[in-house]
């Protein structure tokens, strides 16, 4: 049992979200949410025990029949409905991601907004779930395939984007016609029940999308559950590898997004003034807790790596760090005290293996807030692929600078990496930017885009270490995910004729 830090205290005790209720059930487990910016307690999360878990399954297994006969244009009502209560509340919403996370109100609208183009998207449903139709594929023969939802489906989700990353996978599940579990993030869960609540009033019935907080044991139940039909994870790579394993061994079909390390490499020929704001923005915003920060410059030549070197120091010198809440704050506290900790520990390895620390960002005290969890934006220039901080995903306001001889070189790197989230070249060359684009082993990239996540209208995923499974988040992948297809062939012989059986194999003939 986790024991909260002070029992007595009245903050918000978050509890779960099923069959239309909130929910908070007796004997669960609690576990303090931490607001980083001061390090006090907001709120206790109750942590979802199997009895939860089995409410929440079996209120989603009862709500898919109606669920899934309903019209796929009323369907659709209900998430333009959901969108406007989302654009509506966006404020009461984005205060608690900012309260819970520590990034930045600017940010924090940024992602909820991020999060409703998926709302948007899957009001298409009616034009994306069209089936396919032939018709005389055989003598008086019609043959079409159908996508039919799968049933009840789970979704586990990272503390880093608490809204955008629940509406990349629930919108487009449930307008499909599954019913839904989300498994929210325990350091950040209040905005994910703020949210489900909108879509309830939205119209979406009772069972049709639950939110149950908890832990791993929360996440071993919807894995190993039979009722459970397919998984999408989003988080770390470790776990990310687990849930796979996990789900797709209990027979569930799983795409598991991972971690990630994102290059940018900069070529003597870029706008160094503009690559130097981008990379300001793609490495200190949400103080390096995107999956798609650039966590390391891949300097083409001494003299574009010394240039950048001086003017990213300068930038970090102007740098206001502060809580998400402070007037003109660009980068918060880092979520937990644990994780400032690892930040911190591996701004210290940096410099014990030998990487020149050019910017500290420890020891940073941010007047008024000295319990929070903040940490200065580091550089470290001269990093070599050997280093812990160069091989690992540090996932903090830490950038690394490595410095090559070429593009080709560059790109060795890259591709040697375990990650292949994003990456981005800077560079005025048509040529190198196509070249790059086209060969680079990463699946996203930008060409002068530091961070290319792609609109909802595409599908968002990772290659190699950084994605398990065939198919990518939101987009039309989601659409093939949260839908099996069914092929039928339909004849309706005239009556009155006899036809001999056939032994051969049905062929056009
Ligand atoms: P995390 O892996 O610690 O947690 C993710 C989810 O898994 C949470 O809901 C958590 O409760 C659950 N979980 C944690 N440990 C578990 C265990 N042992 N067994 C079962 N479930 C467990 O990730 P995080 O720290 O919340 O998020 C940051 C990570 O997510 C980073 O690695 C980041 O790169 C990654 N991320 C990836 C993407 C992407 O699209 N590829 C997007 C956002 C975040």
């Amino acid at each position: 049992m986790t024991v909260p830090s002070n029992p007595t205290a009245q903050e918000a005790l978050v509890g779960h979200f099923i069959n239309g209720q909130p929910v908070v059930l007796p004997g669960s487990r609690v576990q303090d949410v931490i607001n980083p910016a001061t390090g006090a307690v907001c709120a206790r999360v109750t942590l979802a025990a199997k009895a939860t878990m089995e409410e929440a399954i079996a209120s989603a297994e009862a709500a898919f029949p109606a669920w899934r006969n309903t019209p796929p244009a009323k369907r659709a009502r209900v998430m333009y409905r959901f969108k406007q209560l989302l654009e509506d509340n966006a404020d009461r919403i984005c205060a608690l991601i900012t309260a819970e996370h520590g990034k930045v109100l600017d940010d924090a609208r940024g992602e909820l907004a991020r999060g409703i183009e998926n709302v948007e998207y899957a009001c298409a449903v009616p034009e994306l779930l069209k089936g396919e139709h032939s018709k005389n594929v055989g003598s008086g023969i019609d043959s079409w395939s159908e996508f039919q939802p799968l049933g009840v489906v789970a979704g586990i989700t990272p503390f880093n984007f608490p809204a955008m990353v629940p509406l990349w996978m629930y919108p487009m599940a449930i307008a499909c016609g599954n019913t839904f579990i989300l498994k929210p993030s325990e350091r950040d869960p209040s905005s994910a029940l703020l949210i489900a609540q909108l879509a309830h009033e939205a119209g979406v019935p009772p069972g049709v999308l639950n939110v149950v907080n908890g832990d791993k044991e929360a996440v071993d139940c919807l894995l190993t559950d039979p009722r459970i039909q397919a998984v999408s994870f989003v988080g770390s790579t470790p776990i990310a590898e687990y849930v796979y394993a996990t789900g797709s061994a209990h027979g569930k079909r799983v795409q598991a997004l991972g971690g990630a390390k994102n290059h940018a490499i900069v070529m003597p020929d870029a706008d160094l003034d503009n690559a130097v704001s981008a990379l300001m923005g793609a490495a200190y915003g949400s103080c390096g807790e995107r999956c798609m920060a650039i966590s390391v410059v891949v300097a083409v030549g001494d003299a574009v790596a010394d240039a950048l070197v001086e003017r990213l120091s300068a930038e970090l010198g102007r740098l206001k760090v502060g809580p998400g809440t402070g007037a003109g704050c660009e980068m918060g506290p880092l979520v937990t005290r644990q994780h400032f900790e690892k930040v911190r520990a591996y701004v210290d390895q940096g410099v014990a293996e030998g990487a020149e620390l050019v910017v500290d960002g420890r020891g940073l005290v941010v007047p008024g807030h000295e319990g929070g969890f903040f940490l200065g934006g580091c550089l470290f220039d001269r990093v070599t692929p050997e280093m812990t901080i160069y091989k690992d995903e540090i996932f903090g306001p830490v950038l690394c600078v490595v410095r090559v001889g070429s593009l080709q070189e560059g790109m060795d790197l890259i591709d040697a990496h375990e990650y292949g989230n994003g990456t981005c070249l800077f560079t005025r060359d048509g040529e190198a930017a196509r070249y790059f684009s086209d060969g680079i082993k990463v699946g996203m990239v930008g060409i002068n885009v530091p961070l290319p996540v792609p609109v909802s209208y595409h599908s968002f995923g990772g290659w190699k270490r950084s994605l398990f499974g065939d198919l990518a988040a939101y987009g039309p992948d989601a659409v093939r995910f949260y839908t099996r297809r069914k092929t039928i062939s339909q004849r309706w012989p005239s009556g009155g004729v006899r036809e001999s059986a056939q032994f051969s194999f049905p062929s056009m003939k």
